[in-house]
């Protein structure tokens, strides 16, 4: 087994140092444009390579095969992936529980200081990882700027978490005892993240796995398992140890669900899909043969996220909020504005400045920095496509409603709003996870503030008000786990916005919070009698 590298850089001076958050890159400094365009010639040149499984540090090849494409250009190939299937579950899973034995045991030190090396890595190839998302996933450079500088903070922000949870406040002290409370890693998790935050969400519950001392079987989105395996030889750069992380690309449905039901797996950190997400937990509560454990699961999952604008709101601000959360990465985030509440009074007046502004978006190669890139695949074209046609007999459409053709031959939808759409309709309630807002009409605050509880999710929300009484009342009965006031309702930023969902949306498990950390450990009480 591979050991550590010497420290980088001196690791006393990281360890004091205050978390501070990666700054987000200004494209409209020509320095910084020249680098980004030199970054997406340069990865261009790599597009189409293949790459192997990582089970114990030895790359591994399957017969079946996955390919990752780029859903602006389909015909593009990202990426060419073996596909972990049944006959990998036991290789990955022995050898996450060899590297376990030792990993659980090195000092968190040594495990803190892997994740500040990844993020010092990290950080010089930025904008290289940045045109990797462009190509992937079809991100926009601001975007694709926002994901890495999130995945920069997640190693920041969970190794200085270790090495806080490594010293915790003593409990009591009873009188002739000496009283210990440590937080000692699980074991082997199931890392299942999404392809919507390819780099930050895999990343993030890799990360916040290892560093507590647990080892992980990766399985990446079949949509983005590029970034994963670049993010994962970033990982070996720094020094992981064999073992520590298995990548693992496959199906979910064969290859993540084995791994879910498999008795040795300890957790299962997943981001995704709440049908998903639901599938899991009731795999997961099942005790296999052999199994000596209740698996814990931290699931985060979808939204259908509402931003009421009240008659007293400064309109232009909550146009702008409106439109940059519902299509910012073509509205494919779990945080997007879906739902638009507005008050009565201001709601014509809302939907004229709101159609202007939208139609301002500019959609096609994200390679170009347009506003908007391709949805994700083909199957997602469809099934938002389908849910367009519902609305504009369901609601009024006020601008796209369509696929846009001639931005070229990937997978382009218009950013589309549809109005007059009625409080519990299939849009209403359902999440669509593209470029598509609804927009509801509400009389009063009081109706609007139920209209944004009435789904079963409860992920994000934002209100636009000047009133200091309506503020205080969207804090206390606006029931979601991320809630904004006068912005944008996505944008989480770690450490001040520790994210995760209420109601279908999740098990609220605060991802980038000083929380998040004990969810991946298990409290150990010692009381020592004194002689
Ligand atoms: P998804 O549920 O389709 O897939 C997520 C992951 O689960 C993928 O890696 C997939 O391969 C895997 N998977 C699928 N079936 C499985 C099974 N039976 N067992 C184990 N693993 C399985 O979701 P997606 O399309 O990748 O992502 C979009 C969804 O994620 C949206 O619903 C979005 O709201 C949600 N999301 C939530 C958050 C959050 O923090 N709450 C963040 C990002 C995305």
């Amino acid at each position: 087994m591979a050991t550590l590298q010497a420290p980088a850089r001196p690791e006393t001076r990281l360890h004091k140092a205050p978390f501070v958050n990666e700054p987000f890159t200004d494209f409209s400094q020509e320095e910084n444009a020249r680098k980004m365009r030199a970054a997406i010639e340069k990865v261009r040149a790599q597009l189409g390579r293949e790459y192997d499984l990582i089970i114990g540090g030895k790359h591994v090849k399957t017969q079946d095969k996955l390919k990752s494409i780029n859903p602006a250009k389909p015909s593009q190939l990202v990426g060419l992936h073996q596909k972990a299937g049944k006959d990998q579950v036991e290789p990955a899973m022995n050898a996450a529980l060899k590297a376990f034995e030792t990993w659980s045991r090195t000092p968190v030190e040594e495990r803190a200081a892997l994740l500040f090396r990844t993020g010092d890595l990290l950080r010089e190839r930025k904008f290289e990882f940045c045109a990797w998302l462009v190509f992937e996933v079809s991100k926009n450079w601001g975007e694709a700027d926002a994901d890495i500088a999130e995945t920069i903070d997640f190693c920041e922000f969970y190794s200085r978490e270790a090495l806080r949870l490594s010293k915790v406040e003593p409990p009591v002290q009873l009188p002739g005892e000496r009283d210990y409370v440590f937080y000692i890693p699980l074991g082997v998790g199931a890392v299942i993240p999404p392809w919507n935050f390819p780099a930050a969400i895999m990343a993030g519950m890799t990360l916040a796995s290892i560093v507590a001392g647990n080892t992980v079987i990766l399985k990446p989105s079949s949509d983005s398992p590029t970034i994963a395996a670049r993010f994962v030889e970033l990982l070996e750069e720094a020094g992981m140890p064999e073992g520590v992380v298995n990548f693992c690309p496959g199906a979910g449905a064969s290859f993540g669900d084995a791994v879910v039901a498999h008795p040795q797996t300890r957790y299962i950190a997943f981001t995704g899909s709440r049908e998903v997400g639901l599938r899991i937990n009731k795999v997961a509560a099942d005790q296999a043969p052999g199994q000596i454990w209740i698996k814990r699961t931290i699931l985060e999952m979808g939204g259908k996220d509402a931003i009421v604008v009240d008659a007293d709101a400064d309109l232009d601000s909550a146009v702008e909020g409106v439109a940059v959360s519902a299509f910012g990465f073509q509205g494919q985030k779990c945080s997007a504005c879906s739902r638009a509440i507005i008050d009565e009074r201001i709601y014509d007046k809302f939907l004229e400045k709101l159609k202007a502004r939208v139609e301002r978006i500019t959609v096609g190669d994200p390679a170009e920095n347009t506003n908007m890139g391709a949805v994700i695949n083909e199957g997602s074209m469809k099934s938002i496509l389908e849910y367009i046609e519902t609305g504009k007999k369901a609601g009024r459409l006020l601008t796209g409603g369509k696929a846009a053709k001639s931005a070229g031959e990937g997978y382009f939808i218009e950013p589309t709003v549809i109005a007059d759409i009625a409080p519990k309709s299939k849009l209403e309630q359902e999440e669509i996870f593209g470029p598509v807002l609804v927009v509801i009409k509400s009389r009063n605050y009081d109706q609007a503030l139920e209209i944004a509880n009435d789904t079963e999710f409860g992920l994000t929300g934002a209100v636009y008000t000047k009133s200091r009484d309506k503020i205080e009342r969207a804090m206390r009965e606006f029931h979601v786990g991320n809630l904004y006031i006068n912005r944008k309702c996505t944008g989480a930023i770690v450490g001040a916005h520790p994210f995760g969902g209420f109601n279908m949306s999740g098990t609220d498990s605060k991802a980038g919070g000083p929380d998040y950390l004990y969810l991946f450990t298990q409290g150990k009480s010692v009381g020592e009698k004194i002689f």
